[in-house]
């Protein structure tokens, strides 16, 4: 039977900027529920190493971190809930969402923390050999490929990070990206130039992937110069699509403003959104940084905007009592 709820504090998404958003919203009293979604963690679940994150001198693992995020929003008493929520309500206090449970979510104050996902390139043939030897991420598949050679495509942080994981499993890994240059951070780079087993091709696009049938897997990636149109065909037996991410705010069109790519907007060096009492976090809101630490950093402002959204909404609804 579907349930009720409601809080002070709705957290949607349970990446770094949802746990964070909780664990500040948990110790200001707020009683916070957190609805974890699809991918309970986030994005860092599917990666290995982080290095980057401030407070470990020695490398933690993505999954490892996500874990001590959410181990310490219940410790402070951040209520989490296995659930995604399929459908909302902005137009009118308390917001109203419901759980793909059947369960209803309203809230006096929401912090929307749902994150971004992978693209893809659209490509029928993407499709037709998804999980058959095309794959979003390496630390998932890349053991599917130990001896063999694979294509990574993209020139992030994402693809060159997924192209040294890769060297780990493969004898070769090639990465093509539609430029000369790469977008990835500077040290990434030179551990990819220094890597002998990764080739690089620049200037080129993915045009399709060729395989078999019987049983179904990847035999070569076409490619096509940007600049020439010339066709060439590498021969890979996978390829790992890195080409950056889309904002996941379906369920929240119309309902708060966002820019031309879906990217929720928010006021200068805040979190709040359109929506007066509706606050977003972490990568939903951020193109330009889109790191596990700025995800945490927005995370915290987002509850603590939240914190004072509801004091001054009890101290109105206390006055209009008196
Ligand atoms: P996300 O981590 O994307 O989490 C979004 C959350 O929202 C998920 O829990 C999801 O289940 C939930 N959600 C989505 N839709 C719904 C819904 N409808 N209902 C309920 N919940 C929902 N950054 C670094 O700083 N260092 C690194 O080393 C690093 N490595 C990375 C490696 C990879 C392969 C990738 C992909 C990213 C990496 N990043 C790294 C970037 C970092 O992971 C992100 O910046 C960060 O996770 C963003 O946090 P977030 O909380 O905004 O969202
Ligand atoms: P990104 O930085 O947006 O890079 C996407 C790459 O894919 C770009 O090189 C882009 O090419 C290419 N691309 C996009 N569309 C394409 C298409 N249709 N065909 C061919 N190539 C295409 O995305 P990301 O690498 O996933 O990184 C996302 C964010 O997470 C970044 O902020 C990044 O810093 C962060 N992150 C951090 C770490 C870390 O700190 N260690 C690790 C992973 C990710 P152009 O360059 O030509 O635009």
């Amino acid at each position: 039977m579907s349930k009720g709820y409601h809080s002070k504090v709705l957290i949607i998404g349970s990446g770094p900027a949802g746990y964070t958003a909780a664990i500040y919203a948990a110790r200001a009293a707020l009683a916070p529920i957190l609805v974890q979604g699809l991918e309970p963690g986030g994005q860092l679940t599917i990666t290995t190493d982080v290095e980057n994150y401030p407070g470990f001198a020695d490398v933690i693992q993505g999954p490892w971190l996500m874990e001590q995020m959410k181990a310490q929003a219940e410790h402070v008493g951040a209520q989490l809930k296995q659930d995604i929520i399929v459908g909302v309500d902005l137009s009118r206090t308390p917001f109203t969402c419901i759980g793909d449970s059947g369960d209803q979510y309203s809230a006096d104050s929401i912090i929307i923390s749902t994150g971004a996902q992978a693209r893809w390139l659209g490509l029928p043939s993407e499709e037709t050999f998804m999980g058959f030897g095309v794959s979003a991420c390496a630390t998932c598949d890349g053991f599917f490929f130990r001896g063999k050679k694979v294509a990574v495509i993209g020139g992030g942080n994402t693809a060159v990070e997924e192209a040294l994981y890769l060297t780990n499993h493969a004898d070769k890994v090639t990465l093509v990206h539609r430029r000369d240059s790469l977008r990835a951070e500077k040290i990434l780079q030179q551990r990819l130039f220094a890597n002998d087993k990764i080739e690089l091709v620049w200037d080129h696009t993915l045009e399709e992937i060729t395989g078999d049938d019987n049983p179904r897997s990847v035999t070569g990636a076409r490619l096509k110069h940007a600049k020439t149109s010339a066709n060439r065909l590498l021969k890979v037996d996978g390829v790992f699509v890195a080409i950056g991410h889309t904002p996941n705010t379906e369920i929240f069109q119309d309902q708060v403003e966002m820019d031309e790519e879906g990217y929720i907007l928010t006021t200068t060096d805040s979190t709040a959104t359109s929506v007066q009492g509706v606050f977003a976090a972490g990568d939903v809101q951020d193109k330009t940084y889109r790191q596990a630490v700025t995800a945490a950093g927005t995370g915290c402002m987002a509850a603590l905007e939240a914190e004072k959204f509801i004091a001054l909404l009890e101290a109105g609804a206390t006055a209009a009592a008196e």
